[in-house]
């Protein structure tokens, strides 16, 4: 006997659950990629994008992952021997320097450790004693999607210019865009990075750098530059193909398209709403379920906690069993834990993630918890009762 069958329930921190009306989008057949409708839906697209990012300045869409607007982002700003400055909270900075690893730059860190955001004041007293401005750019993540840390980007640039340096701030919004609130130009943010398959609700394929005004500046000297990557061709490319360095993705592109008109009629702000109350339900099961067990938010103080994923610490009991049971019992795919170790490429037995990023309601985040309650009855976990009860009641008092 199984219970798994039925619509299966994704709750990974990425790529996130499919919309049905994305996916019909797609069903297309291929377009002319010269000129006419595709053209006209593409170009509709940066507009838009940066709408969700907030700001004015240029968005560009890569054929790429995360890792691609990551390598974009550096070498269109930055070259060789430059000193740059990588904030930690996870890992995900980490994986962002790895894409650097043969363009010669030297990283300095500062590892805020994986249970709570980054301290500005320390990155202002580090930015201070570097009084010849080595330092060109400032890397950090709004939602690491490992620890479920989310930085505050705002008190980051208030502190960067107390000190008055003149770094480049680049925010990795991969996790958090269209989840969390973000407000690209209000807060000061030179180059935001973003992909498609978390909060955009798009198969993964299309990554996003957003380009402020420091930021072209900071282009003109960079000598990392390279042909594929190019802003400039980009966004200034004469002929459409060229602004897809070959041919576009033209179903990502459909795909895309729709995403963004849910996202906008939905209204931006409804959408980091949604994702606020989501989460909570999903913190007050964790609450109750700790209250006889060792099953915890990673995150300490709610506050500093991510809306769009939860990495949850479970102790003496075995997360993998628990992912396990979920999956083959349940029909719930719930999300690795991600080491927090600083090592790459492993995976902790006392850690899951539940990605609550995107196209998400009530029934879905229910169901998650609703498994995962129930496969830790079925592997006799000790864990506090009343979870479920807790988090339709941080639903209904939304
Ligand atoms: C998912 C993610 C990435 C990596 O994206 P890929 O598409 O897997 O390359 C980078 N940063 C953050 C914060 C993420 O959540």
């Amino acid at each position: 006997m199984t219970l798994a069958n039925g619509i299966r329930q994704l709750s990974i921190p990425g790529p996130s659950v499919l919309p049905e009306a994305v996916l019909t989008a797609m069903h297309q057949p291929s377009p002319n990629i010269y000129g006419g409708d595709l053209v006209d839906l593409a170009n509709s697209l940066y507009p838009d994008l940066a709408r969700v990012a907030r700001t004015a300045g240029d968005a560009i869409i890569y054929i790429g992952n995360g890792h691609a607007a990551w390598e974009a982002c550096l070498c269109n700003t930055l070259s060789r021997g430059d000193h740059v400055l990588a904030l930690l909270t996870g890992r995900f900075t980490l994986g962002w320097m790895d894409v650097a690893d043969n363009f010669d730059l030297n990283f300095d860190t500062i590892d805020f450790g994986n249970r709570g955001p980054l301290d500005p004041e320390q990155v202002a007293d580090a930015l201070r004693q570097d009084s010849k401005h080595k330092i060109k750019a400032i890397l950090v993540v709004q939602t690491d999607t490992a620890s479920s840390v989310r930085n505050d980007i705002k008190a980051l640039r208030q502190a960067i210019d107390r000190v008055g340096h003149p770094a480049l701030l680049m925010v990795d919004c991969i996790a958090s865009l269209a989840c969390e609130p973000f407000e690209m130009d209000d807060w000061g943010v030179d180059v935001t990075v973003a992909a498609c398959q978390k909060g955009l609700m798009t198969p993964a394929g299309l990554a996003f750098n957003f380009i402020g005004k420091r930021a072209w500046e900071a282009y003109k000297r960079a000598d990392l530059k390279t042909g594929y990557w190019d802003w400039d061709r980009r966004v200034n490319g004469k002929i459409f193909y060229q602004k897809f360095c070959g041919t576009p993705p033209s179903h990502h592109l459909f795909g895309l398209r729709k995403a963004l008109d849910m996202l906008l009629e939905e209204g931006i702000e409804a959408v980091w709403q949604r994702h606020t109350v989501l989460a909570s339900a999903v913190w007050a099961a964790v609450d109750r379920w700790q209250t006889d067990g060792s099953i915890s938010c990673n995150i300490i103080d709610p506050s500093h906690r991510s809306t769009a994923v939860t990495a949850i610490r479970t102790g003496d009991n075995n997360a993998t069993n628990l992912r396990a049971w979920c999956e083959q019992e349940a029909g719930v795919t719930l999300g690795v834990g991600l080491a927090l170790d600083g090592v790459l490429d492993t995976q902790p037995e006392n850690l899951f993630r539940i990605g609550h990023m995107g196209h998400l309601n009530v029934p879905m985040i229910m169901g998650t918890l609703g498994a995962v309650d129930a496969a830790m009855k079925a592997l006799g976990y000790s864990h506090g009762d009343g979870a479920l009860e807790a988090a339709a009641r941080a639903l209904s008092n939304s």
